[in-house]
């Protein structure tokens, strides 16, 4: 129950904060959960509790709260050189080899890269930088970007209207240059009978349709994550991306996988394209790059849309956009080791390694009556519940069963995510095989406590 006497933590931070994404009957039923510290994986809170985060932070703490690397790198460029932007022809030598790194890493041969502080931004970044291109090779109205319902691509104008959840309404959004197509979640929307391949056509297909609709020209690209993450972790049907791939190629459509969540490692591969076997033309990168020490997103350019885009600048002599900690030195000090820490320091390797145990600890779930369908790749998981699991029935939402299932887990020291009427489990990356059982004997627990 939320304290509520004037000097408890629950009302300082209900009084003081407004909440985004949160279930705000929960918080004010339950309180606030204000956290100190975190050891590992683990976070603490005011009163000494632990929780195992399955959520590492927002998918983004992969090497745990306090891993002294990361800590180490932080303060030794803190103390060298403090901030500066990346504009006016200077920039910090950890910028320039960060860019080099990004590239080095990337499945680009060459490429180029542009920093931001976060995900949203670094999807707006792409969208003006596409509008931008288009424009000075006098194609003004070459603007549209098709993205897939369900899809999470930020919350900043553009970044929202890319993303396909019907909360966005709210703000009047999406823009009318945004274009969603359907979710490839073969399970929930397949056609009585038609099997995944079909349906991987009929995705196809559709987005075939859709192009000669408003036509390639109006269209200036197609934006995806490579599994959708807050959509509820959808992974693709199958062949998916290379049936898409085919559609855009078609079409002569830029394809930009957006690897906020995916990209270094939580697929099992550096990046999911690489998971999933197709080649953008640009990712967009977050989260994972600075393993949520740093706010800091990236877009990197394929060899293409870099060229394409260093002509068109030279003609006009100047790219005007940016943001005033575009590039952060400590940023990129930061980034650069949990580049290191991610793929030379075991936790890539510790990813693929107990992979096979998140799998089967999934499905063991899955077999609970309620739950319809566990989905996941890599260390990026979900289970959907489901009222009936012969007929895939939904639970009511306005049972909200998901947020009652996380807020039992919350209870036995276990933060996972409630997504639609799905459970999300993205755990860090050092992970131990223990710390799984745990994650999963909680979850169990909280699932029969539920049901
Ligand atoms: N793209 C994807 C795939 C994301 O999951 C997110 C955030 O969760 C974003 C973009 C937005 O990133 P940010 O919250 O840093 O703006």
């Amino acid at each position: 129950m939320a304290d509520t006497t004037p000097q408890s933590w629950d009302a300082r931070a209900t009084n003081s904060m407004f909440y985004g994404f949160t279930d705000l009957p929960s918080i004010r039923e339950r309180g606030a959960v204000v956290l100190t510290h975190g050891e590992g994986p683990y976070v603490v809170d005011v009163e000494g509790k632990r929780y195992l985060d399955a959520n590492s932070g927002l998918w983004n703490m992969v090497a745990g709260f306090d891993h002294p690397g990361l800590i180490e790198a932080a303060q030794a460029q803190y103390a060298r050189f403090p901030g500066y932007h990346a504009f006016f022809g200077r920039m910090s030598d950890q910028t320039v080899m960060l860019s080099e790194k990004l590239i080095e890493v990337s499945p680009f041969e060459t490429g180029k890269v542009f920093f931001t502080n976060s995900g949203s931004e670094a999807n707006d970044t792409m969208v003006k930088m596409l509008w931008f291109m288009n424009k000075q090779r006098g194609m003004p109205t070459k603007r549209k970007i098709i993205t897939r319902e369900n899809a999470y691509h930020g919350v900043t104008v553009a970044a929202a209207s890319m993303t396909g959840k019907p909360y966005n309404e709210l703000f009047g959004l999406p823009l009318p240059e945004f274009v969603h197509v359907r979710c490839p979640h073969y399970w929930r929307e397949a056609l009585r009978g038609e099997t995944e391949e079909e349906f991987t056509q009929r995705m196809a297909d559709e987005l075939d349709q859709t192009i000669r609709r408003e036509g390639a020209q109006t269209i200036a690209a197609f934006v995806a994550e490579p599994v959708m993450g807050a959509g509820g972790v959808i992974p693709p049907s199958k062949g998916y991306f290379q049936a898409i791939a085919k559609v855009l190629k078609n079409h002569r459509i830029p394809f930009i996988a957006d690897e906020v969540i995916t990209g270094f490692g939580r697929t099992g591969n550096t990046w999911g394209c690489e998971t999933y076997d197709f080649m953008p033309d640009a990712i967009i990168s977050s989260k994972n790059l600075t393993a949520g020490f740093f706010p800091m997103g990236a877009v990197i350019l394929g060899p293409e849309l870099a060229d394409t885009l260093q002509q068109v600048t030279d003609e006009v002599e100047e790219f005007p956009h940016g943001f005033t900690a575009s590039g952060h030195p400590v940023g990129c000090a930061i980034a650069l080791k949990a580049i290191d820490v991610v793929m030379n320091e075991g936790l890539a390797d510790n990813v693929k390694a107990l992979t096979p145990r998140f799998e089967e600890g999934l499905a063991r779930l899955a077999e609970h009556p309620n739950i319809g369908e566990w989905r996941g790749k890599g260390f990026m998981g979900a289970l959907e519940a489901v009222q009936d699991k012969a007929t895939k029935t939904p639970f009511d939402a306005k049972l909200s069963v998901s947020e009652r299932i996380a807020n039992t887990c919350t209870d036995h020291g276990l933060i996972c995510r409630p997504l639609g009427q799905s459970i999300v489990l993205c755990p860090p990356f050092i992970m131990t095989e223990s710390q799984m059982d745990e994650m999963f004997d909680k979850l169990e627990k909280a699932l029969n406590e539920v049901f």
